[in-house]
């Protein structure tokens, strides 16, 4: 994969430099997670002393709530700094299991879960699945990271296009197009980031059966399912023709504001679990004891904060979207779910440039489409977990930069 070239700033943060022979092949043909690095060079820019408006990582701004902060103190207290068992504590993991059984109809015991950053265990799932060669199929436009994980773990990235059509979808025809002898694995994600679509019961039936037929394995990323507004999360692998092949992620970071404490769960059959275990055991070792006692504290202690957040979400998108839809050369459709606005910007420049543009003019911060896939071209991803008054204070500012550079 050779660097596309792009002559702006922005390329050395989202785009890899030309390889270097110092790294292995690996490294060097990996880009840069673009959600990751426009953070960070947001942060550079504001330390430096540039107010900048940004709406590039997906974070909720809201603190953890108290209670959770509460039980991580007093297990620090209590002096639980060491090891914890690699998969996680039995209580926690006992938890996660009532949990994903009450809530998503998995058919979850302790031995089903695995505790883990998110992240991590969408890594952990591919490279426990995927050998020299094997095709990983994706949604495009999708999470940065998919790609470089399969490419990573030697396998071969195929994303698959979503059409956006009042809203995006991906149809199950693409989708069986693109398997080959090579498919080992699905990669789905409900709730979607960046489009905020949302993969329904029947057409998880679709790729369930797929799944089925092919002899795929299926991971599937949930990260988003408790910020859906207005309709329900279902999961694929409570579906009887997905329930064996299914490898389900999800976890605290963005239903309780916790992106910082890096912990998640992974629910799949015991022999899966097992296998990502040696992996965990020779990379993590475990998460850290008083987190997983906050995280504790999180699935006992109610959902209020969870539906506070929530409402709070929907009226930030309720108030975005049509602020966007009303600059020019901007369109966007209502997102069913997450919180992203993934929004067109027909003014023939790509999305790379336009981002480049606003933040260079602007001062506005959003991640170009391009970094989620082909299909993304065109596009802007603006996260709306921020602040009223500067989701007002962005859409004003984008407007401005969009009148007076026509
Ligand atoms: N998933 C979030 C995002 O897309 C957080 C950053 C990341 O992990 O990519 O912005």
């Amino acid at each position: 994969m050779s660097p596309r070239v792009h002559p702006g700033f922005l390329y050395e943060f989202i785009l890899h430099p030309a390889g270097e022979i110092l790294f292995s092949k690996r490294i060097t043909e990996l880009e840069p997670s673009a959600t990751i690095a426009l953070g960070n060079l947001v942060k550079k820019l504001e330390r430096e002393g540039t107010k900048i408006l940004s709406f590039t990582l997906g974070e909720p701004d809201f603190t953890t709530p108290t209670h959770i902060i509460e039980a991580t103190k007093a297990a620090l207290d209590k002096g639980d700094t060491h090891y914890t068992p690699s998969e996680g504590n039995m209580d926690l993991r006992q938890a996660v299991a009532e949990r994903v059984r009450s809530r998503n109809s998995l058919k979850a015991q302790p031995e089903n879960v695995i505790i883990l950053p998110t992240k991590l265990a969408i890594y952990m799932a591919v490279q426990a699945l995927v050998d020299d060669g094997d095709e990983v199929i994706f949604p495009d436009p999708g999470w940065v990271s998919y790609g470089p994980m399969v490419q990573l773990s030697g396998g071969r990235p195929v994303p698959v296009p979503m059409v956006n059509m009042d809203g995006w979808k991906w149809e199950l025809s693409d989708i069986e197009a693109a398997i080959t002898k090579r498919t080992k694995v699905l990669i789905m994600n409900t709730p979607s980031n960046p489009t905020g679509s949302i993969v329904d019961r029947k057409e998880q039936e679709g790729l369930a059966r797929l799944a089925r037929d092919h002899d795929i394995r299926i991971i599937s990323d949930e990260i988003y399912e408790n910020l859906i507004y207005g309709e329900t999360h279902h999961s694929i692998g409570s579906l009887p023709a997905a329930e064996d092949r299914t490898i389900t992620v999800s976890g605290f970071s963005k239903s309780y504001a916790m992106t910082g404490w890096r912990v998640g769960w992974m629910i799949a059959d015991p022999d899966t679990i097992k296998m990502v275990n040696k992996l965990q055991q020779h990379t993590l070792t475990c998460l850290p004891g008083f987190v997983q006692k906050g995280a504790l504290a999180g699935l006992k202690g109610g959902d209020s904060s969870i539906e506070e957040m929530k409402r709070e979400f929907r009226a930030r998108r309720d108030m975005i979207i049509p602020l966007l839809n009303e600059i020019d050369t901007i369109s966007c459709e209502v997102p069913k779910g997450a919180f992203y606005a993934f929004f067109r910007m027909d003014n023939g420049k790509s999305s790379l440039e336009n981002a480049e543009l606003l933040l260079k003019h602007a001062h506005v911060a959003l991640t170009p489409g391009s970094a989620f896939g082909k299909a993304g071209e065109g596009y802007l991803r603006m996260s709306y977990a921020a602040s009223r008054e500067d989701l007002e204070a962005g859409a004003a500012a984008i407007a401005s930069h969009v009148s007076s550079h026509q």
